[in-house]
């Protein structure tokens, strides 16, 4: 694929729109935030002073934006100049927005694909994220090349909206598995045990996880951890808090039991009302030590 239009260049548009140019692909990048254009042309992105701009000549949209609204806002847009094209969204939104991404995309005579990501900030960094694809199988052979410029695992999980159902059922089980080694943590701080005991147990037994190996809520257990920055993101509180509320509207809609992401979402979301929602999620152990 010769050019690309990447739109909303945050802390993950940002990094994975420098990978697509450092892969060959001429990259076109626009944000609301002039500053990050101006940050992202620093990495080889070329900056865009516009939406028409950006997707201008393109063969493909990627939009990596914050919620369902903002996402349908710009293919609204993106529209008019969509024929022929391929549009791809990589925020994580909910199931029913996506449907309606894919339906404007089609009325619009573009291909489409739901591709929300796995693997945060450092992913995006190393172009090893994980995309998980809903879309007609014509679109996702079109997205996959792109895709893998990005990411390490590019997997196809089914027709519209199924890379959101899929996204949204791992970060269920992220959000749970953060407060679950949380409180092991502050268990053990209670009890005596050293954070490295545990660590080192808990790694290489049944309780490892994500959560604990790769992003450990304490400090100095692991290179890519948050807590290692003063829980700077990384991933922020507010955003698990959105994900957990889409699991969890989800959930009801569909009649799914899901008690845990209940309480994981009333937990997050007294961070997010003490203050945290800017701070990575994983600082939710700061609220279970009580602090
Ligand atoms: P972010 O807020 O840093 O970036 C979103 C960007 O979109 C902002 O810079 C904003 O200015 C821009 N934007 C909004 N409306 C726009 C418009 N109309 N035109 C152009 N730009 C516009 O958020 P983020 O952390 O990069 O997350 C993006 C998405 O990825 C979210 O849906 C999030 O849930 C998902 N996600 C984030 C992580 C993570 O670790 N941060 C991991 C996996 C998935």
């Amino acid at each position: 694929m010769a050019r690309a239009a990447f739109i909303g260049l945050g802390n993950m548009g940002r990094p994975m729109a420098a990978a697509l140019a450092r892969a060959g692909v001429e990259t076109r990048g626009f944000d609301l935030k002039a500053s990050l254009i101006e940050a992202a042309a620093g990495d080889g992105v070329i900056a865009a002073s516009s939406l028409r701009d950006a997707i201008d000549g393109a063969d493909a949209a990627i939009t990596m934006l914050q919620s369902g609204d903002q996402t349908l806002a710009v293919w609204r847009e993106i529209a008019p100049q969509a024929r022929g094209k391929l549009l791809i969204d990589c925020s994580t939104i909910d199931v029913e927005s996506a449907r309606a991404a894919h339906r404007l995309a089609q009325k619009s005579g573009a291909l489409s694909v739901d591709a929300p990501v796995s693997g945060g900030v450092a992913g995006a960094k190393a172009a090893t994220l994980t995309f998980m694809c809903g879309g007609e199988e014509e679109a996702f052979s079109m997205a996959k090349p792109i895709l893998e410029h990005m990411g390490a695992h590019v997997l196809h999980c089914g027709g519209v909206g199924m890379g959101q159902a899929a996204k949204i059922c791992n970060n269920l089980m992220l959000g749970i598995t953060m407060i679950a080694t949380a409180e092991a943590f502050v268990l053990a701080e209670k009890l005596g045990l050293s954070h490295r005991a545990l660590f080192e147990a808990a790694s290489i037994s049944s309780g490892q996880s994500w959560s604990l190996t790769t992003y450990c809520p304490v400090p100095e257990m692991v290179p890519a951890s948050p807590a290692n920055n003063d829980y700077k993101p990384g991933f922020m509180t507010a955003l698990m808090l959105k994900d957990l509320r889409l699991a969890q509207e989800a959930a009801a809609q569909s009649g799914a039991a899901s008690p845990l992401g209940a309480a994981a979402t009333q937990l997050y979301a007294i961070q997010q009302a003490a203050g945290q929602g800017g701070a990575d999620f994983s600082s939710i152990i700061k609220l279970i030590r009580g602090e």
